[in-house]
């Protein structure tokens, strides 16, 4: 057997984690698997990096910041190599350039590329344990990139694709995906199997334990993926193909995204082409809209209000400056939160969305924008009522019982 698995923060959040997890990777592997283990930095290091780059410069050089926070991961990566061989074990670290990750030179978001295992595959049939620095890899320039927040998921997953490997394990702090963020709502029912689109799905609206990404390359390299607790013997949870799941509930799962911010940009004029090229320069930047709405014209001028993530507004305000002059004013608010609720038997049943916003009126909660999608419906409403709105929901469509 092939494996890989992969340690999130909390898991190698101090020296007696380290060495807790390797003991557990000695014990879960038989004699001949190989075994590939991706690290993320020890919790809490990346945003302290982060911090230093931030006190010099509110937009620090990308370049500059990627040789920083890779540097987490590459201390995690060789204190567990060591730990492990203090137990007699054969095992070596490797940075993701000596991992052979290739990516983009899009720092700080760079997109794996291709993964050359040829050095991989030579120390595993070596008998050693590799242990690989998640979150980076390397450009064709040479310089370290780093492949986003959260980005050791998408190293672990894309390095079971390459090396084809037998199974992708994603360690972490609880026990596998939930009904909803069991931090939030302690009622919340771990899941024990979930489709790739629903998984990816609640992902990419805020349950970070994983990261969208992952799921994503996860189902189009048909990777199974199991998340579980590194600090439990719980089996967790498969992430799976929709045919490999018995019983599908109409609602699988709820997500919190606090890391939204509004912008509404108010009189913008009315023509064909505006909207691209509002969003054009968005791209440009590389700022990802999420929901948008655009209101009905009036005197030739139109209102349009969108979403972009809350750690992207200061480089958004920098681009939309350029049409001050063109709009008649534009608002920031970061005081706004997205819930959704996600499940494939949305596609065959009706009334999910009324329950949702009776629920929500119930509670009092105002709706600011709606988006939806076959197996999804978010809603951005204030952050203040954003763990009320998940507990009610939770609640109401049954997701405790
Ligand atoms: P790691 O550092 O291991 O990558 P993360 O902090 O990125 O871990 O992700 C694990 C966290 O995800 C959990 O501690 C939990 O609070 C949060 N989370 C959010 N939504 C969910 C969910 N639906 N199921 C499980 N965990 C969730
Ligand atoms: N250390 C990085 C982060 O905090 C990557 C990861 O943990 O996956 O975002
Ligand atoms: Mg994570």
């Amino acid at each position: 057997m092939l494996l890989v698995q992969k340690y999130g923060g909390t898991s190698v959040g101090d020296l007696e984690r380290i060495q807790n997890v390797a003991k557990r990777v000695l014990e879960s592997k038989k004699p001949h698997d190989k075994v590939v283990v991706v690290v993320s930095a020890m919790s809490g290091e990346t945003d302290k990096l982060l911090g230093y780059a931030l006190h010099f410069d509110p937009l620090p050089d990308p370049r500059e910041v990627d040789m920083i926070l890779s540097s987490g991961e590459r201390v995690t990566s060789a204190l567990l190599a060591i730990a492990l061989q203090t137990m007699g074990a054969r095992a070596i670290s490797l940075s993701g350039r000596n991992a052979g990750i290739y990516t983009d030179a899009n720092h700080t978001k760079a997109h794996i590329e291709h993964i050359d295992t040829t050095r991989i595959h030579a120390l595993l049939d070596d008998g050693f344990i590799v242990i690989v620095a998640g979150f980076q890899g390397v450009d064709s320039k040479g310089d370290v990139t780093t492949l986003g927040r959260g980005g050791s998921d998408l190293s672990a997953v894309a390095l079971a694709g390459a090396l084809r490997a037998d199974l992708c394990e994603i360690y972490t702090d609880v026990e596998g995906v939930f009904t909803t963020d069991p931090r939030i709502e302690p009622r919340a029912k771990k899941i024990d199997r979930i489709s790739y689109d629903e998984m990816l799905e609640l992902a990419s609206m805020g349950a970070k334990v994983l990261l969208n990404r992952s799921v994503e390359l996860a189902k189009k390299l048909g990777v199974d993926l199991i998340t579980r607790s590194t600090f439990s013997k719980d089996p967790g949870t498969l992430i799976t193909k929709e045919e490999n799941i018995m019983e599908q509930p109409i609602i699988s799962g709820i997500a919190l995204d606090k890391n939204q911010a509004r912008v509404s940009m108010v009189g913008v004029e009315d023509k064909p082409g505006i909207a691209s090229e509002i969003f054009g320069k968005l791209a440009e930047a590389n700022i990802s809209v999420d929901m948008i709405v655009q209101t009905n014209g009036y005197d030739g001028k139109t209102d349009l209000d969108f979403t972009i993530p809350k750690t992207e507004l200061e480089l958004a305000k920098n681009v939309l400056a350029n049409f001050q002059n063109s709009v008649e004013k534009i608002d920031y608010d970061s005081n706004s939160a997205k819930v959704s609720i996600v499940g494939v038997g949305m596609k065959s049943h009706t009334g999910v969305a009324s329950k949702v916003f009776g629920t929500l009126a119930k509670e009092h909660i105002n709706i600011m924008m709606i988006s939806t999608s076959e197996i999804k419906i978010s809603l951005l409403i204030d952050i203040k009522y954003a763990e009320l709105a998940i507990r009610s929901l939770h609640h109401v469509f049954e997701l405790d019982s």
